[in-house]
């Protein structure tokens, strides 16, 4: 069996205006990820929405060092950007829905569980930042035994080297299928 997790395309991640933007290349990645999340929808293959989940005062987080305040609880910029939002509030009945606090979608979070539950072994990865959160969880997931395929097509970041290095990085290192 096989799922998808959606990795942090909202609006903070990707608009023009977002707190954490990637800008342009992710922008350019919105078609493509509509498009291989209406495939496994229509395919009735398990899809997640993994986003990060922020609270202003947060004192603990360790992002609060690195990054400014993104992502934030009831704020536009956690929406989920441009097309794919159209999209996800028309099958919502067909998404899960995972809030995160850390890069990866795994941490602290019951996608493994909900993975597992169906018996899925085959994990495909598409969002932002290719060198950050997409890394973190498709680090996680070759801890936790996955298949992995990433979508080169599906995925950005706003670090270009960043972005080659860990495309190499999943082939390389993490036996992942670069489709
Ligand atoms: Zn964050």
């Amino acid at each position: 069996m096989r799922g998808l997790v959606v990795i942090d395309y909202t609006n903070d991640f990707v608009a023009s205006d977002g707190a954490l933007t990637t800008g342009q290349p992710g922008q350019a990645i919105e078609e493509a990820i509509v498009k291989i999340t209406a495939e496994f929808v229509q395919n009735q293959d398990f899809v997640v929405m993994a986003v990060d989940r922020h609270d202003l005062h947060d004192n603990f987080h360790p992002e609060n060092k690195l990054f400014p305040p993104h992502n934030l609880v009831n704020t536009p910029g956690r929406e989920l950007y441009g097309a794919l939002n159209n999209y996800y509030r028309e099958h919502v009945e067909q998404i899960y829905w995972v809030d995160k606090r850390h890069y990866s979608a795994f941490c602290g979070t019951d996608l493994d569980v909900r993975l597992r539950e169906r018996r899925i072994t085959e994990l495909h990865l598409v969002g932002v930042c290719t060198d950050i959160c997409v890394l973190h969880t498709a680090v996680d997931a070759y801890n936790l035994g996955y298949d992995i395929v990433i979508h080169e097509d599906g995925v950005a970041s706003f670090d270009a080297q960043g972005h080659e290095w860990a495309l190499r990085h999943f082939k390389n290192t993490l036996g992942a299928q670069v489709i």
